[in-house]
């Protein structure tokens, strides 16, 4: 029996959780939901997703727009074993309500508290918390990224202190609304709400984090510096543990790559769907070890980083393989990730 699936929320990341979820061998996608008539609406009929009504709009744009639609997300809630909601920042915790009416589990993501569900989630850093629980957050983009590597370095060397800085992304490439488009503006919280956030992941974790918003909508970069609680033999050492690991991808010198541009144009080269790019980015040259203390830039693709994590949050709810590293496995293989 595959776990019936729903998407409340088809937008930058509900887009593509739907289509990973439609590539899992053990999850059945049986309907995804839209506020109001758009390409996206089209396509996802176009895809043979059936469309569901979200919000208080109802369905007479839809209709008139020529858009069929399956019926309203209460419909689609009581077909479902859990729902991945994928709404925007801060709707998550108002749709909770619709949820609990309808006895369904959720998935939320990293728009919204951690308070919003039983337990924060990322599959390298805590998967077993996600056992059993009628609902997980999925962490945000830069929470994941950082709680990916942790996972990494935890386990080999032990973390004594971490400290990171976050070049974020603007905006989205289709947010046409959002800026700067000229300056760089840092986040005047100090430390940034980033840190605390890892913590949900990894409770014990000193880590600290600034951030700043630049004018770009690629990919963000994190610059971290991290004091080991032993030192690593060398950094071939460390690149090798990341290179190891799921949901890493590393670049070697000779590939050129400068910096996010490249990184996206090997998205589209490698053409997974939207040209995502699932994995930590890390520059091998872009990695220094001075006895404990270890310097490294990632780059994190915002808009695809958590698609995996939402599929192994779902694994994790109904018990559906036996570890986090077979549910990685599993997940990465029929996503066509790079270490799978
Ligand atoms: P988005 O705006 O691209 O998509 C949200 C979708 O939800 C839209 O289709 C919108 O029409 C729909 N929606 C609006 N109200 C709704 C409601 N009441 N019920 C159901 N759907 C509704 O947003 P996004 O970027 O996909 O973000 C979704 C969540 O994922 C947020 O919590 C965000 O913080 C998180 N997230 C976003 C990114 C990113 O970079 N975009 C990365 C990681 C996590």
């Amino acid at each position: 029996m595959k776990v019936r699936v729903a998407v409340n929320g088809y937008g930058t990341i509900g887009k593509r959780v739907a289509d990973a979820v439609a590539r899992q061998p053990d999850l059945e996608l049986v309907g995804v939901t839209k506020t109001q008539p758009s390409f996206e609406a089209r396509h996802a009929v176009e895809k043979g997703y059936p469309l569901y009504v979200s919000g208080d709009k109802g369905p007479a744009a839809f209709e008139a727009a020529g858009i069929k639609v399956a019926g309203t997300v209460n419909d689609l809630l009581g077909k479902v074993d859990v729902v991945v909601d994928s709404a925007p920042d801060k709707v998550g915790r108002l749709n909770r309500e619709l949820y609990q009416k309808a006895g369904t589990r959720a998935i939320f993501q990293g728009g919204e508290k951690a308070d919003v569900a039983e337990a924060s989630f990322n599959a390298l850093g805590n998967y077993d918390a996600g056992r059993g629980k009628k609902s997980l957050r999925v962490v945000s983009c830069n929470t994941t990224g950082i709680a990916r590597a942790a996972a990494v370095l935890r386990n080999q060397w032990g973390v004594e202190r971490w400290e990171a800085t976050l070049i974020r992304r603007a905006a989205d490439p289709a947010e046409s609304k959002r800026g700067p488009i000229n300056g760089i503006l840092p986040t005047m919280q100090l430390p940034s709400h980033h840190g605390p956030d890892v913590r949900t992941i990894f409770p014990d974790l000193s880590i600290a984090t600034t951030a700043v918003v630049v004018p770009t909508t690629l990919m963000h970069v994190h610059v971290n510096h991290v004091t080991l609680s032993r030192a690593p033999t060398d950094a071939r050492e460390v690149l090798g543990a990341f290179r190891r690991s799921p949901r890493f991808l590393l670049f070697a010198p000779w590939e050129h790559v400068e910096g996010t541009p490249q990184i996206m144009e090997y998205a589209r080269d490698r053409g997974l769907g939207f040209n995502d790019v699932m994995e930590n980015v890390l520059w091998e040259d872009g990695l220094r070890l001075d006895g404990r203390d270890l310097y490294f830039f990632q780059a994190i693709h915002q808009e695809s980083v958590v698609v995996p994590e939402n599929i192994d949050a779902i694994r994790a709810m109904f018990g559906l393989a036996p570890d986090g590293a077979t549910s990685i496995a599993m997940t990465d293989r029929a996503l066509g990730l790079a270490a799978a």
